[in-house]
């Protein structure tokens, strides 16, 4: 676990930019071959765009530095278990493993409404670990959502 906690951590840092933007707080980093190649955080405020989701941003990224749009050999880590947009993006990208943080009871389709990744009618499978730094991860949502409310009702 200690490498999954150690890409999670810049995942978290990723996340925490998010936050200090005003955006809900999800960060994502593409590991290949032991290297950071690509790190992202939410966006959708600050572009006003529904897909600017951490995962597919880094995904966009890593495609980009390699090169390639298959990413056979990486692995993603995220704060939130991926939603289907970002599940379906896995897919494509052919992104070898999944690492998450938090669950997403709303929207996460690796694992908890469904699991898109591992679902072996589509013609990649990612392998998926989930919870690694779990509490840390949702603790950053739980914190954020709150300190919104406050303000609101300010
Ligand atoms: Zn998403």
């Amino acid at each position: 676990m200690e490498r999954e906690e150690k890409y999670m951590r810049l995942a978290i840092a990723e996340a925490k930019k998010a936050e200090e933007m005003q955006e809900v707080p999800i960060g994502a980093v593409i590991v290949l071959n032991d290297e950071v190649i690509a790190a992202a955080h939410n966006r959708r405020e600050t572009d006003q765009n529904a897909v600017a989701h951490a995962e597919l941003l880094a995904i966009e990224r890593a495609c980009e530095k390699l090169g390639t749009w298959r990413l056979e050999e990486a692995e993603l880590y995220v704060t939130l278990e991926p939603c289907p947009m970002c599940s379906g993006a896995i897919i494509l990208s052919r992104v070898k493993k999944v690492v998450y943080g938090a669950v997403d009871p709303k929207a996460g389709c690796a694992g908890t409404l469904m699991n898109l990744v591992t679902d072996e009618r589509f013609n990649h499978q990612s392998e998926v670990i989930s919870g690694v730094l779990g509490e840390e991860c949702g603790r950053l949502l739980s914190d954020f959502f709150r300190s919104i409310r406050k303000k609101k009702k300010r």
